[in-house]
């Protein structure tokens, strides 16, 4: 499929500006074929105008309609084919085999959010009825449900070019919630966005949905994104990347002239706890598991286990032994752009030079272009205590362990954590007894818990949340990943005495969508 390097403004292509700039393969350093052209402002004002006007339009539609769309979006980017794959695979590096698979995650999440509004309950629609007579005032008759935003701006990350990107999980949720969407485009994959970004727009155009339901901007500098953000029309941001960007972007968003929601979804280090009696039973297989965990990818994951402690015993060496000589057998791989291999190569080169680090274990390099090598450092709570920046997430595939003296220390390294989007526990069902006040304090830190597993490899269904205390995420009250993530693009309403033929259809007296609403307090069909 030929690419256009065009911007989508709603459903036309666009290209005003002179700033031109191409999708690089990680693995040469070459630019690949096709100019991409930056968005202008007058671009993005459009897109934007134009998604205010279908909002209109395509948030009145109905459940089984939003499905349809979304259904019609994953068959079109099944259509794409190996044309996609291809594409992704030149300008990212990732394998055929994992992008196949992030298709699939891809297109079961829009099916995912599909069923959900087919189903039709998630609006939580709450009914009570009016009691006219009660004293000393009456009762009015007050119905309430979620209702969409408004158009809202999704930002996708490079290291989930299909999953975290245009047809994303932001972009899934925000369009199952009712909300018309700008997309800005990631640089690290433009042509990959824009074969979605189409596949997107045919769907648009198949199941009757207003122009403007869907736009795409290009852009390398961060003006294309800041314009979207600061742009009065705009009701809530979805952003998944790094602290900076998604702090900055947050930081915009508070000081607009109209405050907006912003569910920056950040990388943060992940902390594995190994508790004495599992470093007992299971020493070799954590030792292996961790390895494999953190350099999958070539670490390119949020949910890279980037810190692990324990306490110092015999156990404990033997784990440090094997999972070394875990390390050291790993051959480096290409990392996605050379913006984050030099920022790899910074944060690994930063970590050396701290005072109390080891340097434990450094995997084989291939001397290859971009290639990002696994490294493995050592270090104690009292260092940890009093160096911020060893929480701080190095995006690649490299881990800090931390020795306690024993559990008290531990409980002082879990109370200084802060935000992160998983927590591990090994442990067996005695540690697990002997514990309890850690695990106390670790659920306050994460978005998610997890035993005897590694926290890379993150489910998309209805109980997941991959979320997280700040600065994991600028809003901890929600999920990027799974059906929960609807409830960030929309707000509750009330209609308070409307006539029955005004209410939407989730509230009227007769129940025909057959949805489970709170009538009266109680919950029924
Ligand atoms: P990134 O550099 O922050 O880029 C993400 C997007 O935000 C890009 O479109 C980028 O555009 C834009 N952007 C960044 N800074 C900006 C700013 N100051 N103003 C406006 N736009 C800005 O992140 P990445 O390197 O693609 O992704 C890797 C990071 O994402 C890692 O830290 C990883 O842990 C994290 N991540 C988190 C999750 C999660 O769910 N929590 C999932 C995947 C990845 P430009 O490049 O044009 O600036």
């Amino acid at each position: 499929m030929e690419l256009t390097g065009l911007n989508f403004i709603g459903n036309e292509f666009s290209a005003e500006g002179n700033e031109i700039f191409n999708g690089v393969n990680p693995t040469t350093g070459q630019n690949l074929p096709t100019d991409f052209h930056e968005a202008t402002s007058n671009e993005i004002n459009k897109a934007i105008s134009k998604a205010e006007q279908a909002f209109s339009v395509y948030s009145k539609k109905s459940g089984k309609e939003k499905a349809l769309f979304l259904e019609t979006i994953a068959e079109e980017i099944l259509a794409l084919d190996d044309d996609l794959i291809e594409r992704c695979r030149e300008e990212t590096a990732l394998p055929k085999t994992r992008l196949t698979g992030e298709r699939g995650r891809t297109v079961n999440q829009l099916k995912l959010f599909a069923d959900l509004l087919r189903e039709g309950s998630w609006v939580e629609a709450r009914i009570e009825t009016a009691i006219p007579d009660r004293q000393p005032l009456p009762k009015p008759d007050i119905r309430s449900m979620y209702k969409a935003l408004g158009p809202v701006g999704i930002f996708g990350a490079s290291n989930f070019p299909l999953a975290f990107s245009v047809a994303g999980g932001d972009t899934a949720s925000a369009l199952a919630a009712g909300c018309t969407v700008i997309f800005k485009a990631h640089p690290a994959h433009p042509g990959t966005c824009e074969l979605v970004a189409s596949a997107i727009i045919i769907a648009v155009q198949k199941t009757n949905m207003p122009d403007g339901t869907f736009s795409m901007v290009h852009g390398r500098s961060t003006e294309v994104g800041m314009t979207i953000v600061k742009h009065p029309l705009i009701k809530a941001i979805g952003f998944t990347g790094s602290f900076k960007g998604g702090k900055a972007i947050y930081d915009a968003a508070v000081k607009r002239h109209e405050p907006i929601p912003v569910y920056a979804e950040m990388g943060r280090t992940n902390p594995v706890f190994i508790l004495p009696d599992a470093l007992r039973e299971r020493k070799e297989e954590i030792a292996k598991g961790l390895a494999s965990s953190v350099t999958l990818g070539v670490g390119q994951f949020c949910t890279n286990p980037g810190l692990v402690f324990f306490e110092e015993s015999e156990d404990a060496k033997k784990f440090q032994q094997t999972a070394i000589e875990n390390f050291v057998n790993v051959n480096a791989g290409t990392m996605l752009t050379s913006g984050i291999q030099n920022a790899y190569q910074n944060g690994i080169e930063n970590i050396r030079n701290q005072q109390g680090i080891k340097l434990l274990a450094e995997g084989k390099t291939t001397g290859a272009v971009g290639e990002g090598i696994a490294y493995m450092f050592q270090t104690n709570v009292g260092i940890f205590l009093i160096n911020e920046q060893l929480e701080k997430e190095i995006f690649g595939p490299s881990t800090l362990t931390v020795k306690a003296n024993n559990k008290t220390d531990l409980l002082k390294a879990a109370q200084k954590l802060h935000g992160h989007l998983t927590i591990t526990l090994h442990a067996t069902e005695e540690d697990l007894k002997n514990y309890e006040d850690l695990i106390s304090i670790l659920e306050r830190k994460a978005g998610r818990l997890i035993i005897n597993g590694f926290p890379t490899g993150v489910e998309v269904c209805h109980s997941m949340i991959h979320g997280g205390p700040f600065p994991a995420t600028t809003d901890n009250r929600t999920t990027s990943v799974g059906t929960l993530a609807i409830n960030r693009f929309v707000r509750p309403v009330s209609y308070q005495n409307f006539p029955d033929n005004l209410l939407p259809d989730e509230l009227k007296n007769n129940n025909t969508l057959g949805i489970w609403r709170l009538v009266n307090g109680e919950r029924k069909r």
